[in-house]
């Protein structure tokens, strides 16, 4: 894979409030009125970017789909009343004409557009020769490859002032979020790339308000350049996503209680660096127990066809060969046999106990 080459990156330092790059702004541009209040209440923040959703990706129709190119008047005039920088998807060549008449300064791409490269690339074109500032949000999926490919459209495009945000990925089972976090990607991503700027969107990783401190945290201590959050005067009425938004104030809240990790190393800020790992090692106790999670409903799945089968639950020679390699395979990466050993008995032994729960069930449901 190219890496893309390095990034500019000043504009970063000159658009940030509290040493972070910050977006804040309402889902959707709603009424003229909403967007000039919220521009007035987050300039007062000093707050320096506004986002504003003008057309928006629903997944299904029938909801608010976005006020269109009018919601453009408002933000230029909120741009004029405060100064702040305007910012908001664009998703076709037309929103890209439509906002550069409008002197919309930042544009990002979201994560349903960032899956196509054939819209990654009509988005890039339509910019071509401008000097925007260009966000290109995860796709939907978690494939790496797909995400810095739509950066290096961008950068072959020659937009030079181009950054990231992870807002998290769709799953098909339930979880805590709205958009998986899979912290993994986006570390992946800035190790790919390390002067490409990574924002954080916990509003969309969350999809609850109460998640996005933890979630904005998280990425603070993973050394994230700033983050992108969804502010609304009246965040329960907003037209859409009125769950994970939140009010210029609960974002002032935010701010002030937010620790941001020293990178200096020769700042002894224990409780930054211990906190750090910390996050590290939730993040890959949580993929375990997913793992585990996955594991067992294989497990089970195995069970059923052993069972239809008439298949013995253990089969002794195999169960040896697994724990052998396992074994071989932990010690390879300085993991003792006796650790290993007793991990995956005890993961074994779950297993087996499901499957001739099943094998059992299935039986007394056919007599
Ligand atoms: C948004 O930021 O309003 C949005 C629709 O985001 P995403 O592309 O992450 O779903
Ligand atoms: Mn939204």
């Amino acid at each position: 894979m190219n890496a893309v080459s390095p990034i500019n990156t000043p504009w970063l330092s000159q658009l940030s409030t509290s040493s972070k790059f910050l977006i804040a702004g309402p889902c959707s541009a709603e009424t003229k009125t909403q967007v000039l209040d919220i521009a007035h209440q987050l300039k007062a923040m000093e707050v320096k970017v506004m986002r504003a959703g003008i057309w928006k990706p629903r997944t299904r129709p029938g909801n608010f789909e976005g006020v269109g190119a009018i919601g453009l008047d408002w933000l230029q005039q909120a741009k004029k009343e405060t100064g702040l920088k305007t910012a908001i998807e664009v998703a076709n060549k037309t929103h890209v004409e439509l906002a550069l008449k409008a002197d919309i300064d930042i544009f990002w791409v979201g994560a349903r557009s960032a899956v196509s490269p054939f819209i990654v690339q009509e988005i890039a074109d339509a910019l071509r020769g401008t000097n925007k500032i260009v966000f290109v949000k995860n796709p939907v999926n978690p494939d790496l490859a797909l995400w810095i490919g739509a950066i290096e459209r961008f950068k072959q495009a020659n937009i030079n002032y181009l950054g990231a945000i992870h807002r998290g990925f769709s799953s098909y089972e339930k979880s805590l979020y709205r958009n998986n976090p899979e912290w993994q990607v986006a570390i992946d991503l800035k190790a790919a790339i390390p002067s490409l700027p990574l924002l954080v969107d916990p509003s969309h990783i969350g999809g609850k308000r109460e998640l996005i401190f933890d979630l904005t945290q998280t990425a603070m201590n993973l050394n994230y350049d700033g983050m992108m959050i969804e502010t609304h005067p009246t965040p329960t009425k907003a037209w859409s996503d009125a769950d994970q938004q939140i009010t210029p104030k609960q974002l002032s809240s935010l701010l002030k209680q937010l620790k941001y990790r020293v990178t200096d190393k020769d700042e002894k800020n224990f409780q930054a660096d211990l906190s750090y790992f910390r996050d590290k090692i939730d993040v890959l106790d949580q993929q375990i127990i997913n793992s585990l999670g996955k594991r067992m409903k294989v497990a089970e799945e195995a069970g059923q066809l052993k069972g239809k089968n008439n298949v013995s639950v253990l089969q002794p020679e195999r169960w040896k060969n697994v724990l052998n390699n396992l074994i071989k395979q932990g010690k390879a990466i300085d993991l003792s046999e006796e650790f290993v050993s007793k991990l995956v008995k005890a993961i074994h032994q779950e297993s087996i106990t499901r499957q001739s729960q099943i094998i059992q069930s299935d039986e007394t449901n056919s007599n």
